[in-house]
């Protein structure tokens, strides 16, 4: 895999001084990663350009992650505990559903959930192709990208999901706005899951961007959202270590005050106590820090 672009910018600041933050191989691939000076978010640079991402995604990303293309019983597995966990935290304050869109949808254990709660019109985007074929299969529409699905699809959504995503996008906050002004209803809401970098390993060559629970807030309000409901948790995977971030989110509303950076400070430290901390709880109770995950058939 190529990692020909050198980030210029902060993805959410747009400042332009970054020192390095953490490197280290995966799966034999040099991954780096550096930190805004000015806000304090963390970046994976160099990484893979536009065109890069659009390859590695179509196949090889499943490869490389799980040496298989299409779904397997472990994989549909954690997706199943996942939709489970992230249904019960959409419903919070859920208002009906008519319409909802699941960005990266898999092989579609999220879009069944829905459906299933709502009685709703389930959409997907998935760009690997082997999942999406096994969605299609379900019955579900899912599309390669999001320019398919706006070129065919011109009612917007109540609900949209983007579980385990805004870590692989190289412009989280330019989607965002685009996903608020374009594909999310005015009073629509928006489910956002990210690996949390104060327990995740995180560091993955997918990963452009890694996130705090903070830091995934100013992203967030950044676009234009405004956030309902915030957990760290670590569900389905862990018992005990807050492995991911979840947000449910709404568009911010006309009088809200304009976004105010609040940079984030002394990340560095607050990564190495996390992972001390996930290391000694994984150390003390390994069974209920990686719980085994149950295989499903689908
Ligand atoms: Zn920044």
């Amino acid at each position: 895999v190529k990692l020909s672009e050198t980030v210029q910018n902060c993805p959410l600041c747009a400042g332009a001084r970054s020192k390095p933050f953490d490197r280290r191989s995966f799966h034999g691939q040099m991954v780096s990663n550096r930190i805004c000076v000015g806000c304090g978010l963390v970046f994976q640079s160099p990484r893979m350009s536009a065109a890069e991402l659009d390859a590695f995604y179509e196949e090889e990303y499943r490869r490389l992650y799980q040496g298989s293309a299409g779904p397997d019983g472990k994989d549909l597995a954690v997706q199943s505990g996942r939709a489970e966990a992230l249904l019960v935290f959409a419903q919070e304050g859920m208002k009906p559903v008519s319409r909802c869109l699941d960005i990266g949808c898999s092989a579609g254990l999220l879009l069944e959930a829905f459906q299933k709660a709502y009685g709703c019109l389930a959409l997907g985007i998935e760009p690997g192709q082997a999942y999406r074929e096994y969605a299609r299969e379900k019955g579900f529409e899912v599309y390669p990208s999001l320019a398919e699905l706006r070129a065919a699809v011109k009612e917007r959504f109540e609900l949209v999901s983007m579980a385990h995503v805004l870590e692989h996008l190289p412009d989280p906050v330019g989607y965002l706005v685009g996903l608020r002004e374009n594909l999310l209803k005015p009073d629509g809401r928006l489910l956002v899951e990210v690996p949390n970098l104060y327990a995740h390993p995180s560091f993955e060559l997918a990963h452009l961007v890694s996130y705090s629970p903070h830091t995934l807030g100013q992203v967030l309000q950044r676009a234009g959202f405004e956030i309902l409901y915030f957990q760290e948790h670590g569900r389905p995977r862990s018992e005990l270590l807050p492995l991911y971030i979840t947000v449910l989110a709404r568009p911010a509303g006309a009088g809200s005050p304009p976004f105010q950076l609040i940079p984030e400070r002394r990340v560095k430290l607050k990564r190495q106590i996390g992972m001390l901390r996930s290391t000694l709880i994984t150390r003390l109770y390994p069974k209920r820090a990686w719980g085994p995950v149950s295989q499903v058939v689908s």
